[in-house]
């Protein structure tokens, strides 16, 4: 067993159990990262809260905090940048940087990242939603496409938006999305974009170059899933309107926020705007199954580095010798030991899932790891929350106060439960998938049963009673 300083994070069962998979630079890598974290990254987040501004509110979404880019700077000086990047195909677009790692090597630095969900991905270039949204330019842009947005997107110099959800539209059932139009005028080769969307997150922040908006283009066609298209479109363009920013719980998230927003009349070249071009118009829906996949997994390595760090901050809580209640200090009180426990055991746990689900995009692609996916996605986040409620129940009234980080790894978790689908369509999926395995549990059953019926006679005996 090596010694690396993951092992400050990662229980040595998992890491035993991963390491034989983990090639040497990802290895340096991740010591890197385990340094960045503990020397730039936590100690540069008050400073990063302190340079949002409070006053006037407009404030917070004109500027974003002069840290982040110095973050950014040691990020890609020590090579950890766009880590997320599994394949080696746009590795000249990042300039050579990051990336060519396997999702199950990435999925111990989102894990770490996960201990600063706030600044650790966003120093890295690895945050949602941009990460989605280069995987679709990558995978689905035309050239043109690619060279305006993907590359500044990769070198992080800008930031970007995936617009879906539709107000007052159930829009976890994505067939329901019908109240974003662009209306196509073949003859001028341009389509005219008009919705109403909310809870989009980015679309606040001023680096913000584009927004990529799913809308029905056709809606006539008969299979309700080649009606919609992905398209682009530049926050300053005329018809834009973020209407107002959302808030979580009261979190705002500036100065990349959660938006209402409004598209009114935009006019969108259809080559230059549609992802892919014309070629690209009714694939809407092929291309958010394929980017919600591996986006959905890096929640979940991430949010076992929030619960992980929630747990550290009830050990030193319960451990602080000022605070003894009926003549005990917390941490001699049996509920405290048992939430110590079962938030260690539940981490770990989840940790594997997470771990084997990487793998199986790694050896099965996307497509081929849904089911791991699927799961991880409904149990991880609901685990980390259980482990941030019981490290502010420790801390008493300031658990809840935003004198700590606890209320809003909360906010951030509880949003996971919705975000990229909400718990219950994954929950039916991974129950319907189950049901397909009764058929051949029946035939094993019966052949289990005729062997054991033979045994019986043979051996000249009746079925005993159990
Ligand atoms: C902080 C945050 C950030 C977000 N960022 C983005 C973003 O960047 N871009 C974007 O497009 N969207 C974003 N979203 C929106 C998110 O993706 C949607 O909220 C989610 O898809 C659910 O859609 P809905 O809110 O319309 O809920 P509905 O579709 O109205 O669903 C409501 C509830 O119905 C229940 N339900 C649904 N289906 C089933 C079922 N099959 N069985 C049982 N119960 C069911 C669930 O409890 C569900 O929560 C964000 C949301 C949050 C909170």
């Amino acid at each position: 067993m090596s010694d690396h300083p993951a092992l400050r994070y990662i229980s040595k069962g998992a890491w035993g159990l991963v390491e034989p998979l983990v090639s040497p630079r990802a290895k340096d890598l991740l010591a890197k990262l385990v340094d960045f974290l503990e020397n730039d990254v936590i100690p540069a987040e008050a400073l990063f809260h302190a340079q949002i501004p409070t006053h006037p509110p407009e404030a917070r979404w004109a500027s974003v905090p002069t840290v982040l880019e110095t973050l950014k700077d040691r990020a890609k000086e020590l090579g950890l940048w766009n880590l997320w990047l599994s394949g080696g195909d746009f590795q000249g677009m990042a300039g050579g940087q990051g990336g060519g790692l396997t999702n199950l090597e990435y999925a111990l630095m989102a894990e770490i990242m996960g201990h600063s969900a706030i600044l650790a991905p966003q120093a890295t270039n690895c945050s949602a939603p941009d990460t989605g949204n280069m995987e679709v330019l990558a995978r689905f842009g035309t050239q043109a496409q690619k060279e305006k947005y993907l590359v500044p997107l990769l070198k992080g110099e800008i930031r970007s938006s995936f617009s879906m959800t539709e107000f007052g539209v159930a829009s976890s059932d994505a067939t329901n999305l019908r109240n974003t139009t662009a209306v196509l005028d073949a003859a001028k080769k341009t389509v005219s974009l008009t919705g109403h969307k909310w809870w989009i997150t980015g679309a606040g922040d001023p680096r913000n170059k584009v927004h990529i908006v799913l809308a029905v283009t056709d809606p006539e066609n008969p299979s309700p899933h080649r009606r919609h298209s992905l398209v682009l479109v530049d926050p300053k363009q005329k018809g834009v309107r973020v209407v107002r920013p959302l808030t979580v719980f009261g979190y705002d998230d500036a100065p990349e926020g959660h938006c209402e927003m409004r598209y009114d009349n935009v006019q969108v070249d259809v080559d230059s705007g549609v992802v892919g071009g014309k070629a690209g118009l009714g694939r809407g829906f092929e291309i958010i199954q394929a980017r919600l996949g591996p986006g959905r997994l890096h929640h979940c390595m991430r949010s076992i580095g929030i619960a992980t760090r929630a747990l550290d901050m009830l050990l030193q809580r319960v451990s602080d010798p000022a605070r003894k209640t009926f003549g005990k200090h917390l941490r001699e009180h049996g509920t405290v030991l048992a939430d110590i426990a079962h938030s260690r055991a539940e981490i770990d746990q989840a940790r594997l899932l997470v771990l084997a689900a990487a793998r199986r995009v790694d050896v099965a692609g996307a497509k081929g790891a849904l089911q791991d996916i699927g799961i991880a996605k409904f149990t991880v986040p609901t685990m980390a929350l259980r482990v941030v409620d019981r490290a502010m129940q420790v801390y008493g009234a300031e658990g809840v106060s935003s004198d700590t980080h606890l209320p809003y790894f909360y906010a951030s978790l509880r949003t996971l439960r919705y975000a990229d689908g909400p718990d219950e369509v994954h929950i039916q999926q991974i129950g319907k998938q189950e049901l397909k395995r009764v058929e051949e549990l029946r035939k094993r059953t019966d052949q289990i049963k005729a062997k054991s019926e033979k045994l019986l006679r043979e051996g000249g005996k009746e079925r005993a009673k159990l």
